[in-house]
């Protein structure tokens, strides 16, 4: 029998009322947004500010030594973190990803893990590496399920072009190794692929961890936020990235784990494990998304290429109870309509976006 889709009231500034328990139409993600999709994946940015200054995410010539990032006492703090993804969960989150800028220069990080452990969903964590040899441990200790790791390329040289931080290879890959041996599983690996920089290298990345178990995503260039200079003919789109590893390790399409899954999954015939494709710019995936990002001050954005935020830190700080929280976000989800990589152009590639930085990816 379909889901009875019931109207809710428009969410008009926040109601003083109490802590009454879950209504019908809120419990278990009951709702769905104007192209019925329903909420299912919470990404929460803890930091605007990364080590890092990759060239398609923080451009450094944007993200310099004079660029303010956000006081701290405008950052949402780990309790209401907490509050919130609770209230999140409730809606029918069922996996939540930590982000950034790169969420483990955030301090105590894993006590934030700890709070949201309890919350038994598939907690997950992007990062750049840099940090995870000496964190991986008290991460998995605290609850962390599993990890994902950017990694652009094995060449030094390239890496440091794409990361523009003078950061080494061999520090990343001892990252890897620390979160495998601490039992964060599955690992994955996320490239990103621009034309002229790394796109070479897709082969060698696959032949790396081919057999390892880790899952090398490649992902196509995209147009995020309005810094990174995105051109379409810096696209490789991602069937000739499967086509150039294909000719060397047969590959064969694998079904989506899950409806939503970002990645499309091809298998290795041989059995040696598998890679993901992530192609927001040449197989738009916007008809399944259930995701909604938080951004490091407690605004939800409910696309990547977002222009505006809902804020919900204010409601947060003044007083407001979880249900006129639950009111909120699914006033918000209820009126979501974006589909951006469906709609892409040449024109709205140039509008003003938000940063990838600032929600994470
Ligand atoms: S472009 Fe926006 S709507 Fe489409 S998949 Fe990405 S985040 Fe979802």
């Amino acid at each position: 029998m379909p889901e009875k889709v019931i109207p809710i009231r428009p969410a008009s500034g926040f109601r003083q009322s109490g802590t009454a328990p879950l209504r019908e139409p809120y419990a278990g993600g009951k709702f769905v947004d104007t192209l019925g999709r329903p909420l299912r994946d919470l990404r929460i940015s803890v930091t605007d500010r990364c080590n890092f200054r990759c060239v398609y995410c923080m451009p450094r010539d944007v993200f310099d030594e004079n660029y303010e990032f956000l006081p701290q006492a405008s950052l949402l703090s780990f309790e209401e973190i907490a509050r919130v993804a609770k209230v999140f969960v409730s809606l029918g989150v069922e996996k939540i990803r930590l982000t950034g800028g790169e969420p483990l220069v955030r301090r105590d990080l894993e006590r934030l893990v700890g709070m949201l452990s309890p919350l038994g969903v598939d907690l997950t964590l992007t990062t750049n590496g840099s940090l995870l040899a000496k964190k991986a441990r008290a991460l998995k200790l605290a609850g962390l399920k599993r990890i994902t790791v950017s990694l652009d390329s094995l060449e030094d040289a390239t890496f440091k072009a794409m990361n523009d931080a003078d950061f080494p290879v061999a520090k990343v890959l001892e990252g890897i190794d620390a979160a495998a041996e601490a039992g964060l599983s599955p690992l994955k690996v996320n490239m990103v692929v621009k034309r002229g920089v790394n796109d070479d290298q897709v082969v060698d990345m696959a032949r790396h961890f081919r057999g390892t178990g880790h899952i090398v995503r490649f992902i196509e260039f995209m147009d995020v936020g309005s810094t990174n200079g995105w051109r379409m003919d810096d696209v490789i789109p991602s069937a000739e990235i499967v086509r150039r590893i294909s000719a060397e390790f047969p590959l064969a399409q694998a079904d989506p784990d899950y409806r939503g899954e970002v990645a499309e999954r091809w298998k290795y015939a041989d059995g040696k494990g598998e890679i993901g494709v992530i192609s927001s710019v040449t197989q738009a995936f916007c008809s399944d998304c259930n995701r909604l990002r938080l951004s490091t001050e407690g605004s939800m954005y409910t696309c990547l290429f977002g222009q505006q935020g809902h804020d919900l830190r204010t409601l947060l700080r003044s007083g407001a109870s979880d249900e006129s929280l639950r009111d909120e976000i699914v006033a918000v989800w209820r009126a979501r309509g974006d589909r951006y990589s469906e709609l892409r152009t040449a024109e709205t590639a140039r509008v003003s976006k938000v940063e990838m930085s600032y929600i994470g990816g």
